[in-house]
């Protein structure tokens, strides 16, 4: 069929929209589309279908596909960092609409290389599924928690028979009344893993369920948790638990932020860490999530993770010798390399330009190196904002970069 006859069988009801694509490539079905919705709704569509490249290699990750978001990208960098598995001074894209964010970011690195350059670490790796189970009482429920506690190695058997890289690393029950949970945890190496391990905690779920009176009610329980705002990731962390840090002399920081180690010191304790708790916030941090949705944009993550991303504390402090100390702990980094996004060819390159594209060797050093880049980022994004903050630059610095 050719686009008019496409957009016929549409009009007509003959091809409901999201079906275009198995009437034409799909270049021509999201052509077509934007024809339907431009002749609908009088929106010009030109830019939406600018993109540039091939609507086949996005077909797993979209329906009903139009064309492309395009978001201008930046990027930050080199980033001095001495982490566990990140090599080199990478480079790191950024997507954002966030005028100013860019070069604020771009400063810290700066001053962070002036400094002597900072140290990450990964510190955790843990990607949680948690289904819920409903039992009669919680006579049963204790017995399918202790069922599962003593079973670990057979639930290992069953998840891990469904992927060839992931690996159960621990099973945590949680009880409420007639109420079973079970925090599966998964070394996913480079995926973000949260399609690995919910297709492994099913093979799982069958065990616990031949072996004890619990019903499976659904394999994601909440307690996982996944794209929502929970203390349980901040304190036992899911995906990446990473940790970036550096010391920057005094002059340094002088040079760099106009001010000193005990003002950036003060201003973090003050705003950071009393401001957050009287909020009662689960991110003592500045602007963490600004980094991380940038490079989650620009890199093919998941951004309805970024609300993990954000559960991250800043410390600063002045060390003896007047040196400014300043760290950046992010309890739930959710990354990867491999897998979802971050196959399409636009975060693929920027990927490239971090070094991390693809499986690492060994496998998970790919994913852990780019947490450790994203955090050292982040790290500089806090250090230029509360550096902005402590010597009254904030409006300025915006306002002279016209935003
Ligand atoms: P995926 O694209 O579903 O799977 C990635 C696969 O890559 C792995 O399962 C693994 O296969 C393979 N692989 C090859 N080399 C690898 C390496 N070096 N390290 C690890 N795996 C390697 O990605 P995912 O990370 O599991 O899931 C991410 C997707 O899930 C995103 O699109 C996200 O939006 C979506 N998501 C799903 C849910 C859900 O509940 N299902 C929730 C939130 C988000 P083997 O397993 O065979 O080894």
């Amino acid at each position: 069929m050719d686009t008019d006859a496409l957009l016929e069988a549409v009009r007509e009801g003959d091809i409901r929209l999201h079906e275009l694509e198995a009437h034409a490539d799909a270049d021509t079905a999201t052509a077509v589309r934007r024809r339907l919705l431009a002749a609908e709704t009088g929106a010009d569509l030109e830019t939406i279908g600018a993109y540039a490249f091939d609507a086949a290699a996005a077909e797993p990750n979209i329906e009903n596909a139009l064309g492309a978001a395009q978001v201008p990208m930046g990027v930050v960098g080199p980033i001095d960092v001495d982490g566990g598995a990140v090599e080199g001074e990478p480079r790191l894209p950024l997507a954002t609409t966030e005028g100013a964010l860019v070069a604020s970011v771009n400063r810290g690195c700066a001053a962070i290389r002036a400094g002597g350059g900072a140290t990450a670490r990964v510190l955790k790796n843990e990607m949680t599924r948690a289904p819920v189970f409903r039992v009669d009482d919680v006579a049963e429920a204790g017995e399918t928690a202790a069922w599962i506690r003593e079973n670990v190695a057979l639930l290992a058997e069953a998840a891990e028979s469904t992927t060839s890289h992931g690996e159960l690393r621990e099973v945590t029950p949680y009880v409420v009344g007639d109420n079973v949970f079970a925090r599966f945890g998964y070394d996913t190496k480079d995926a973000m893993g949260m399609n690995m391990a919910t297709i492994a905690t099913e093979a799982a779920c069958e065990r616990v369920v031949e072996a004890t009176p619990a019903e499976l009610v659904a394999l994601s329980g909440n307690l996982c948790s996944d794209k929502k705002p929970a203390a349980i990731n901040s304190v036992e962390g899911r995906g990446r638990t990473v940790a970036a840090d550096v010391v920057l002399p005094e002059e340094t920081v002088e040079g760099y932020f106009g001010t000193t180690p005990a003002a950036i010191a003060e201003a973090n304790t003050r705003k950071n860490l009393v401001g957050s708790a009287k909020a009662g916030s689960l991110g003592f941090n500045a602007h963490a999530a600004n980094t991380v949705a940038a490079a989650f944009l620009a890199t093919g993550q998941d951004m309805a993770q970024v609300v993990e991303g954000a559960n991250a504390i800043t410390t600063a402090d002045v060390r003896s010798g007047g040196d400014l100390y300043a760290s950046l702990t992010i309890a739930s980094l959710e990354v990867g390399t491999v897998g979802g996004g971050t196959n399409l060819p636009t975060q693929s390159e920027a990927l490239d330009v971090v070094g991390v594209g693809g499986g690492g060797d060994p496998p998970g050093s790919n994913a852990d190196a780019l947490a450790e880049v994203i955090a050292t980022a982040a790290l500089a994004g806090e250090l230029s904002l509360l550096g902005a903050l402590a010597s009254n630059h904030l409006a300025s610095a915006h306002e002279e970069l016209g935003r």
